[in-house]
């Protein structure tokens, strides 16, 4: 699941990998008042605006009472440990799974989708911005057993303060 807005639409124009990335995700909500608009004009109109920030902490809170296992990948390092902090104080149910920075060169990724898999964890919450994030989801969501995965933008910078 990702998010999209008018800067992201644009960057999908010029980007077929990321178009197909795009293509492939269960859901792409629409951010913004730019895909209103555009919405607007082409007589498609978007049912909600919604951002990554607005609603995964509500989507945490609504959570079942049973745990769910997180994962947090992205953010520079030190980011997304502060976040999963804060995501267990929304819902103190969640169990954090791991968390990793999203600044690791290519060779460590098989490492890293290693460790995912490990853990059986339920929610992978992907912060690398776009659309290198939707890449990686595209490529690697599979191979790490997630069931869901999320593209979520700048979300850890936000709840780490
Ligand atoms: N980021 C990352 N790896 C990269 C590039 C960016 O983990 O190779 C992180 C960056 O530190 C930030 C997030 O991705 O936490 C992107 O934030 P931004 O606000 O730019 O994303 P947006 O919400 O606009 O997609």
């Amino acid at each position: 699941m990702c998010f999209l807005n008018a800067h992201y639409a644009n960057q999908a124009c010029a980007n077929p990998a990321y178009r197909r990335a795009l293509a492939q995700a269960d859901l792409v909500l629409a951010d913004g008042s730019g895909l209103a608009l555009a919405g607007l004009i082409l007589k498609n109109p978007v049912r909600e605006n919604l951002n990554g920030t607005d609603l995964i902490p509500w989507l945490f809170k609504e959570l079942p009472s049973q745990r769910v296992k997180v994962y947090l990948l992205g953010a520079r390092p030190g980011v997304a440990e502060k976040a999963a902090r804060c995501l267990r104080g929304i819902h103190p149910k969640i169990e954090i799974a791991g968390w990793h920075h999203g600044y690791f060169p290519e060779d460590q990724t098989q490492e890293i989708l290693a460790r995912i898999a490990l853990h059986k964890v339920d929610v992978l919450l992907a912060a690398m911005g776009a659309p290198k994030q939707e890449l990686w989801l595209a490529e690697h969501l599979p191979e790490t057993g997630a069931g869901l995965g999320l593209a979520v933008g700048g979300l850890f910078d936000f709840l780490a303060g």
